[in-house]
């Protein structure tokens, strides 16, 4: 991005994010209950850099970001290497999940390939604001997303020591 390419004031992430109202929908992973099939159809039907992982079709709460090159690799990989990954096996972006009934096959577990914390602006976050931090991070892409809550450095501490009252043993960590 060149520093003189710059916005106009009025100009919001809304006006320039995909997908727009008449494009298709964006084209994101559920965190399980995908098969290996249907994640390789989702990459081979695009041309996305990548995909956001949500919670759920539903919710679309997010858990992070999937590079497309990480996703297509460690498929490959699998069907390769990992005994008994097939088209039918659930694959799982989660750190812990349900144990599959006995006669599915072995999940294929990608929380590796998730960055959990990916870049994130708002809707109606101002476009010279995204521009910038596109600039100074360097960034390829940025997700846009809704906003849930608000968590302060007393809120963690709080959360910590609660957790210290029920598991003694532990020690909040110092922020
Ligand atoms: P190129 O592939 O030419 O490098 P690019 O840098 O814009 O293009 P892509 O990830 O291929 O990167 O995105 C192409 C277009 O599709 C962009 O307009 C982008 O906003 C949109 N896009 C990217 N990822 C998704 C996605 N998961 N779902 C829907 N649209 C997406």
């Amino acid at each position: 991005l060149e520093p003189k390419e710059e916005f106009q004031h009025s100009s919001l992430t809304a006006d320039v994010m995909r997908p727009r109202r008449s494009d298709p929908p964006l084209a994101v992973l559920t965190q399980e209950g995908m098969t290996v099939e249907e994640v390789e159809a989702l990459v081979e039907s695009t041309h996305y850099s990548g995909f956001p992982v949500v919670v759920s079709q539903d919710s679309h709460r997010l858990v992070g970001f999937v590079l497309r090159r990480d996703l297509l690799i460690s498929i490959d990989n699998a069907r390769k290497r990992q005994e008994g990954v097939v088209g039918a096996s659930q694959v799982v972006f989660t750190e812990h999940s349900p144990a599959p009934a006995d006669d599915a096959p072995p999940p294929l577990r990608l929380r590796g390939i998730v960055d959990l914390s990916p870049f994130t602006v708002t809707d109606h976050t101002p476009m010279d604001i995204t521009v910038d931090i596109f600039r100074k991070l360097g960034l390829r892409q940025c997700l846009v997303t809704k906003l849930l809550g608000i968590i302060t450095k007393k809120d963690i501490l709080k959360h910590m020591a609660n957790d210290c009252q029920q598991r003694p043993r532990l020690h909040p960590l110092q922020l």
